[in-house]
């Protein structure tokens, strides 16, 4: 009985924990803390893949009892938003995609930040001084930098749509583990001890993360029972509690006068969003972008983020060619430079089509993919950057015609989180969260217990009128997130999703290459080691990446630089999850099995 084993284990090691946030334990015997991860999961009858051992039973529990996708995807997202409070939360915003088994459709719904109506242009030009602002600390910590959230609302229109359960049957899971609290891992101290400063800067956020003047140590258990407070407030009211009445207010005056702690030495410039701007939000119903490759139909995320056509172009590059009858060098060379490509052109063209004439339909069609591809030489790397194509005549014929380079400078930091939730329906959830950097704004909303995003440094920092991606009120700042469902005859057969700021794009990519062409195991092709090429001269790669393939790919002309987030050291590109659907309605929930900790694949009924 190795199960029980486990959870007896589990049980004893919850009552000799310590527990933080000034809160009394709850009684350990009657739920005992999900900590057990497991990186791949395959069974019947429903799957899910998050970062979070909570965050995937808290699926699996709405699942058994007859819930659906939707509902266990809302479900593991509020308990995200306990677990994982740095990555994602009803601060931040995010993207929805949902497969529908019974209509065979595939819907989005866009839940991104939007800028309030008093962000003008020079938003980010310090008052004071007339100069940009630094990007850290001044823009990364700040109330400028706060997008309106679209989460809450995002799981009430996900559920209103898709779902079978209430906003508020939804959330139980979450209040259940924001209450008794969960069990402090190396990656959530880790996270917490990278921000400090930041933390420290606010007395709202020390409080509630900083408890005693440190971070909670490994082991011991974290409550954050205002966070359930709150999620017990939209259960019972709906997310008009959020976008409306006090809690909209006191969003509204944190982001205007953030609670800065007296000693704190950070500048922590002032924001501009009202309860108007709240009161005024709306999660966007939207079509999926659609590429089909190698015979796949691949759905993806349209604009405002830029994952569906990024991803889908660099895909209809690769698709005038077979990667799996070359060499692996081969194969690579080709992935970086199509890469490469679709960056250029995501620079060129994308930002929130409500401001913007994006031609989304130029970037995914496969006509423009097979005149972008003309590009690549098949032995040498290109010089990057590279420029971006012509979108307004192309006919797929050699030479292409490029259009003038845009300026672009990627600041995305590495953060975010993602899941993928199946039931026995059929039905498919891919969602990408996030609340921007890790710590997001780094400010908490006092006695509310959640972090508001700092989204808005997505908006390219220096504004100029012909970037798509300029500041303008009202605007949703471009994204990379890549929540990607892929069907073969109709049917899912991959749905997958990462973290980590522009290089989400490339491990979805990536992901997708080594499953399909590279003949890896879903599971290898999440653990393989990762390089993002975003049209820079360098590719940033994994250590082992470089270990393994940088010999072989500098005779291309390649240049390699180690990736490392700019805010920590950890030198991990991605942490994906992913659904593999077999043959019989069997599932392969795979989720990363050392990046970030590694994540937790489950499935309701394990084959044996
Ligand atoms: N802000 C990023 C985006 O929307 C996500 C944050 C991250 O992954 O670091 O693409």
């Amino acid at each position: 009985m190795p199960h029980l084993r486990l959870r007896l284990a589990t049980m004893t090691a919850v009552l000799a924990l310590s527990v933080t946030s000034g809160a009394v334990a709850s009684p350990a015997f009657a739920d005992p803390r999900q900590t057990e991860k497991t990186a791949t999961a395959t069974g019947y009858g429903g799957a899910v893949s998050t970062v979070d051992p909570e965050a995937s039973a808290a699926a699996i529990e709405v699942l058994r009892k007859g819930g659906n996708a939707a509902d266990a995807a809302v479900a593991a997202a509020a308990t995200l938003g306990v677990t994982e409070p740095y990555s994602a939360g009803i601060g931040g915003g995010g993207y929805f995609v949902f497969y529908n088994a019974k209509t065979g459709k595939i819907g989005t719904i866009d839940g991104r930040e939007t800028a309030p109506a008093a962000m003008t242009h020079d938003a980010f030009i310090d008052p004071a001084t007339g100069k940009p602002y630094n990007f850290t600390p001044e823009l990364v910590t700040s109330g400028v930098s706060v997008g309106v959230p679209g989460t809450a609302a995002t799981w009430e229109r996900a559920l209103d749509r898709w779902g079978t359960l209430s906003l508020g049957d939804a959330l139980q899971p979450a209040i259940k583990v924001a209450t008794r609290g969960f069990v402090v891992d190396p990656t959530f101290r880790q996270q917490t001890l990278d921000n400090k400063l930041r933390f420290a800067a606010f007395s709202s956020t020390s409080k509630l993360f900083l408890p005693g003047g440190d971070a909670p140590a490994v082991g011991s258990v974290f409550q954050n029972h205002d966070l359930a407070a709150t999620y017990r407030l939209l259960a019972k009211q709906g997310t008009s509690a959020f976008y409306s009445g006090p809690l909209a207010a006191e969003i509204a005056a944190t982001v205007q006068a953030p609670p800065k702690t007296a000693t704190t030495t950070l500048p922590i410039p002032v924001g501009h969003m009202t309860t108007e701007d709240l009161a005024a939000y709306k999660p966007l119903d939207q079509a999926p972008t659609h590429v089909d490759y190698r015979g796949l139909d691949l759905y993806g995320m349209a604009p405002s983020s830029s994952g569906g056509t990024t991803v889908g172009e660099a895909l209809n590059i690769l698709d005038t060619v077979n990667l799996s009858e070359m060499s692996k060098p081969a194969a690579l060379h080709y992935y970086l430079e199509a890469s490469a490509l679709a960056f250029a052109d995501r620079g060129k063209y994308v930002g929130d089509p409500a401001f913007v004439d994006v031609p989304t339909a130029a970037l995914t069609d496969p006509l423009f993919g097979k005149e972008r591809a003309c590009q690549i030489d098949p032995l040498h790397a290109a010089t990057k950057p590279v420029a971006p194509g012509d979108v307004s005549g192309y006919d797929g014929v050699c030479p292409a015609s490029a259009a003038e380079l845009a300026d672009e400078k990627d600041t995305e930091n590495i953060s975010t989180t993602n899941m993928t939730v199946a039931d026995k329906w059929g039905n498919v959830v891919e969602y990408t969260l996030t609340i921007e950097q890790t710590g997001g704004s780094g400010i908490v909303v006092p006695g509310r217990g959640f972090l508001l995003n700092n989204e808005l440094t997505d908006f390219s920092a220096v504004y100029s009128a012909s970037d798509p991606n300029r500041i303008e009120p009202g605007k949703r700042p471009r994204s990379s997130m890549s929540p990607t469902i892929i069907l073969k005859d109709g049917k899912p057969f991959l749905a997958l999703g990462s973290p980590g700021g522009s290089t989400i794009i490339t491990t979805v990519l990536q992901t997708i290459l080594n499953r399909v062409d590279l003949g890896m195991s879903i599971s290898d092709a999440i653990a393989a080691p990762r390089a993002s090429q975003r049209n820079t001269a360098k590719v940033t790669a994994e250590p082992d990446f470089i270990k393994a393939y940088g010999s072989q790919l500098t005779p291309y002309g390649h240049q390699f630089t180690p990736s490392g987030d700019a805010f920590t050291s950890a030198a991990e590109i991605g942490a994906a999850t992913a659904i593999e659907f077999r043959p019989n309605g069997r599932m392969i929930a795979a989720a990363e099995p050392v990046r970030r900790g590694g994540g937790s694949a489950m499935v309701l009924n394990p084959s044996r």
